[in-house]
């Protein structure tokens, strides 16, 4: 993950974080298409990246707040990888992408930016999104825009 060179997530680096846990936060409130939620589970949600990766960037995550995977039930770990299987098939149908990245930065050395609150992150991938990037970094752009992105996979989650 850390290859990929995604210039926006400067406005992540920069902001102000907000108080309190974003991954409790956007659940409890009640405006899933503000907050790009694209899919609740029994126990887990499924919601866009605001600072991707790539076009498509989302993530499962527990409703329950623990920073490891190892304190969640059986069940809970359960949907978040069928949550997963179905974000693969969703994101497949609708960006057509030819490989993923799939998992879970655990703890900040590993990357986490959300540290508290396990979650699994999935990327999609298409064949030179990234070999070029030293190259024309200067030029890299997001085709698509995170509301497009949205409207698009909640659709195909709707289907599932
Ligand atoms: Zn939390």
């Amino acid at each position: 993950m850390d290859t990929l060179w995604a210039p926006w997530r400067i406005g992540y680096v920069t902001s102000e974080k907000p108080e309190g846990c974003i991954f409790c936060l956007k659940p409890s409130q009640d405006q899933d298409a503000e907050n790009f939620i694209l899919y609740r589970g029994t126990y887990c949600f499924v919601i866009l990246n605001v600072f991707p990766y790539n076009n498509g960037h989302l993530m499962v995550v527990p409703y329950q707040h623990v920073p490891g995977i190892e304190d969640l039930q059986v069940e809970i770990v359960t949907e978040m990888m069928t949550l997963t299987q179905k974000a693969l098939s969703v994101l497949r149908q609708a960006l057509r992408p030819t490989g993923f990245n799939i998992g879970i930065n655990q703890g900040v050395p590993a990357g986490a930016g959300v540290a508290d609150h396990a979650h699994m992150h999935v990327v999609p991938r298409w064949v030179g999104d990234t070999n070029f990037m030293p190259v024309i970094a200067d030029t890299r752009v997001m085709p698509q825009s995170l509301e497009s992105s949205y409207e698009l996979l909640v659709q195909g989650f709707q289907q599932e």
